[in-house]
């Protein structure tokens, strides 16, 4: 039997760099070898959008035509949507006992966020549990792997402590203890110096953005603040061009000498950033043109995304029984 890949994303907007990078390679990569579950989390979104229904709605025809232009292949990949398994939230509230209100406090994503979306002194009860709610959706599926980008290692690691939790408490294997691959060791900055890129901060570079826009981003990255002119010696380390063209510029002998000269002040940002925007350009070019070709078939992905749904339903209801059965709760 092939072993399980849950994986997912928010639909709040379309997908950046950061997830190709962090997540949606490892997905295209591994789809083949895996039996792949990719979860379009759109109760968890409604968690800070809860005001804004129709820009989740609107996102997921989004998210699938992104999925679509990276190679996530639709009849390979089994992509699903969270609304329409039910027993998601049933799992969270078996999963909840096991959690406790300081747990969740001390996570440090929560705590990044909470801080980021202005929620320190008032925090939506449905966004504070929605670690709990993820172990529920990694766990409804039996997931062994889960290739997420580094942010989430702390919602991982939750979620298998919670299943080691309810399968100690119940002396039965029901649950199954999944392990975090990761795309990178960091999250990709975003292009304002952030050190996440998110669809949330204004600070990404899209799949689905224009050459022109590439252009036009690359150019306004964020570099070393300290070096105003060319022949000032610049800093690489941590520096988000670098960054980009290290993981986007497959020619590393170019890549050695542009750090070279930007550190003795020997080259100006105009050339580093036209060179990245040549190697940025090459990776996303083709993922453009694939999803020229979703757009028009976006009715159709939806489709067979909620079919597919269908079928999730019930692999997430049967966990849901042998739950309720070691709990003994099942009638
Ligand atoms: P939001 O701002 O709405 O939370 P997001 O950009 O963080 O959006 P998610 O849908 O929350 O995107 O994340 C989807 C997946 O992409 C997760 O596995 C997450 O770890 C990964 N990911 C998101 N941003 C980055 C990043 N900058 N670098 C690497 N991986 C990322
Ligand atoms: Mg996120």
């Amino acid at each position: 039997m092939k072993k399980r890949i849950l994986t997912g994303d928010r639909p709040t907007g379309k997908l950046h760099i950061g997830h190709l990078i962090g997540s949606l390679e490892n997905r295209v990569k591994l789809q083949q070898e895996y039996d792949t579950y990719i979860m379009i989390a759109n109760v968890q979104a409604l968690t800070d959008n809860f005001d804004n229904p129709g820009k989740v709605k609107n996102s997921i025809q989004e998210l699938l035509c992104d999925y679509y232009a990276v190679g996530i292949d639709f009849d390979i990949s089994h992509i699903f949507i969270q609304s329409e398994i039910p027993a998601i939230h049933e799992i969270f509230i078996y999963l909840a006992n096991f959690a406790t209100v300081q747990q969740i406090s001390h996570n440090p994503t929560i705590k990044t966020e909470l801080k980021q979306k202005g929620y320190e002194a008032s925090t939506p009860l449905g966004f504070f549990i929605y670690p709990i709610h993820q172990a529920a959706d990694i766990t409804c599926v039996k997931a062994d792997l889960v290739p997420v980008g580094k942010d989430q290692a702390p919602m991982v690691e939750s979620c298998r402590e919670l299943v080691r939790k309810f399968n100690n408490t119940y002396s039965m294997n029901v649950l199954h203890e999944p392990e975090a691959l990761y795309g990178v060791e960091k999250n990709i900055p975003g292009i304002d110096g952030n050190e996440k890129m998110g669809k949330s901060l204004n600070n990404a570079i899209y799949l689905s953005d224009s050459a022109e826009e590439l252009r036009r981003k690359v150019f306004s990255v964020t570099t070393d603040p300290n070096r105003i002119h060319p022949t000032d010696p610049g800093k690489v380390e941590g520096n988000v061009v670098f960054t980009y063209h290290d993981i986007f510029n497959s020619n590393k002998d170019e890549v050695a000498d542009l750090k070279l000269r930007y550190t003795t002040g020997k080259v100006g940002d105009v050339e580093v950033k036209e060179k990245l925007y040549k190697a940025m350009e090459q990776t996303l070019a083709p993922i453009r043109e694939k999803r020229y070709e979703a757009e028009k078939k976006k009715a159709e992905l939806l489709e067979k995304v909620i079919e597919t749904s269908r079928e999730v339903r019930k692999i997430a209801r049967q966990t849901a029984d042998e739950m309720k059965e070691a709990m003994q709760i099942k009638f």
